[in-house]
């Protein structure tokens, strides 16, 4: 069976390279038709928090990808989370310690920089002496006995080739002997990530490590322990590294590096996923949007490339824009209302009137968005009651002779409706054609610039009703008076 999973270490809000694992996982779980489990990685107690979890978790939600086992939800192999699985650890460790595969080490801190400085004054490269390795009884209960509380440490093998065969990155060859004895426990008693990370993969039965490519390095120490266990090494898979456009490794500096972010700069989560899914991996053909269900069917490890991806934020915005124009109306008007609410311009609870003008705001700008936040660089046409006519072209506009008739029956017919709505706005707008005997265009840009004061825009069968009647009468009265 395909058992996959991420493995956040909760130290901060998903980040988009984790992102971007974790639906890597998801999709090679769900075509596989195997299992997506989320482990958290809490070990290193200073810094993880309930909090982060919440976030990691929350965006994921966002992302629509779904876990079928986790921390929230549980499943069989669990608890999810490394600090409720501590006495698992121990006694792995309590074995390894009877076999002599790993040992006590008693070594300060600054017993082992001294070490590391003779070594590098030698031209060594500085590794662990194994200097605890040949403790005795005696000497352990003295050193306890001076107060020293004791890491554990891995017996690292000699003279062994570690063979990693990455379905990324092919074959990995490293030398055992670059590896010194490593610690696998704590002084207080907390595994490391190394150490923890193979008995929770084995014990969850996970058959493919899908992770970024910043651990591949970490893979030689945990197939050692997976050999001094016992155990079965899964299959591993290093997903290359995230660069800015700049080609230096994806930071700040290059713009928002979080999921929520995102989310705040009204990025639409299909096309975040769209986007995070092209990130080093190549779809077959030429077609670049798709979605989840079809990268689900599509996804494959081997079209993922071994060359870091570059992230590509105009490209992101076009898939974005892409996203926006195919959502139905109702959705993305759900989607855009904490932005106009953000904004002021839609109360904290929207009265009915207030959604209908959000789905005609919405409808009206649709196709010129690229992020659900620069609706509001719209607003000084859609809003307010003054107009600001743009350049003398459009003042000229203004100064034509049959400007006043138009602009005198315009506001008669939409004076005798009872409600303006795009369905007869439309219509309205002919009429006035037709009993001018006018052009379109002699109609329809006088029309336009005295709403708003400008020779371009949304749809004035959009933009009409979205003024309204009032806002509509007033802001002619304020370029014709
Ligand atoms: N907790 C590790 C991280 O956040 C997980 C690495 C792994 O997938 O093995 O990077």
């Amino acid at each position: 069976e395909i058992r996959v999973r991420f493995a956040p270490s909760p130290t901060g809000p998903l980040h988009i390279g984790g992102a971007r694992s974790a639906l890597f996982n998801f999709l090679y779980a769900k075509g596989a038709g195997g299992k997506f489990i989320i482990r958290i990685e809490d070990t290193d107690l200073e810094r993880s928090s309930r909090e982060s979890e919440e976030n990691i978790l929350d965006s994921l939600r966002w992302l629509g990808i779904t876990w079928d086992e986790g921390p929230d939800n549980g499943g069989p192999y669990g608890p999810y989370r490394q600090t409720e699985r501590l006495g698992l650890y121990q006694e792995y460790t309590q074995k390894l310690l009877e076999q002599g595969k790993a040992y006590y080490c008693y070594c300060s801190e600054e017993e082992l920089e001294a070490e590391r400085q003779e070594q590098m004054a030698r031209g060594e490269t500085p590794r662990y002496s194994g200097k605890c390795c040949k403790l005795s009884p005696a000497e352990r209960t003295k050193l306890e006995e001076e107060g020293r509380k004791p890491v554990i440490r891995f017996r690292v093998p000699e003279n062994r080739d570690i063979i990693i065969n990455d379905l990324v990155r092919g074959q990995v060859v490293f030398e055992s002997n670059g590896i010194g004895d490593f610690v696998i426990v704590k002084s207080d008693g907390i595994p490391t990530y190394n150490y923890a990370v193979v008995i929770d993969d084995t014990t969850m039965k996970i058959s493919h490590v899908i992770r970024a490519e910043e651990h591949l390095s970490n893979t030689p120490r945990q197939v050692l322990l997976y050999e001094a266990l016992g155990f079965k090494v899964p299959f591993f898979a290093h997903i290359s590294l995230i660069l800015g456009k700049d080609r230096s490794k994806m930071s700040k500096r290059h713009g928002a590096t979080s999921v929520v972010q995102y989310k705040e700069l009204g990025y639409l989560p299909e096309a975040v996923v769209n986007f995070l899914a092209l990130l080093g991996w190549s779809p077959v053909g030429e077609e670049e949007i798709f979605s989840m269900e079809e990268l689900k069917e599509q996804f494959a490890l081997e079209r993922v490339a071994k060359n870091p991806a570059v992230f590509d934020m105009d490209k992101l915005r076009w898939i974005n824009g892409i996203y926006i124009r195919k959502t139905p109306v109702e959705r993305l008007a759900t989607l855009a209302l904490p932005f106009l609410q953000k904004a002021g311009y839609v109360s904290a609870s929207p009265t009915p009137a207030e959604l209908n003008w959000t789905q005609l705001v919405v409808a009206a700008l649709q196709e010129k968005l690229s992020t659900l936040s620069e609706i509001v660089d719209h607003m000084d046409i859609l809003a307010g009651e003054t107009v600001q006519i743009e350049n003398e072209e459009a003042a000229q506009i203004l100064k034509e002779e049959t400007f006043p008739l138009v602009i005198k029956t315009f506001r008669e017919k939409i004076m005798s409706l009872p409600e303006l709505t795009p369905d007869v706005v439309k219509p309205l707008l002919k009429a006035i054609t037709k009993e001018l005997k006018l052009g379109g265009k002699q109609v329809y840009m006088p029309i336009r610039i005295a709403l708003t004061g400008q020779m371009h825009g949304p749809e004035l069968f959009y933009l009409i009703p979205i003024l309204g009647k009032e806002l509509s009468l007033k802001r002619i009265h304020s370029v014709t008076s």
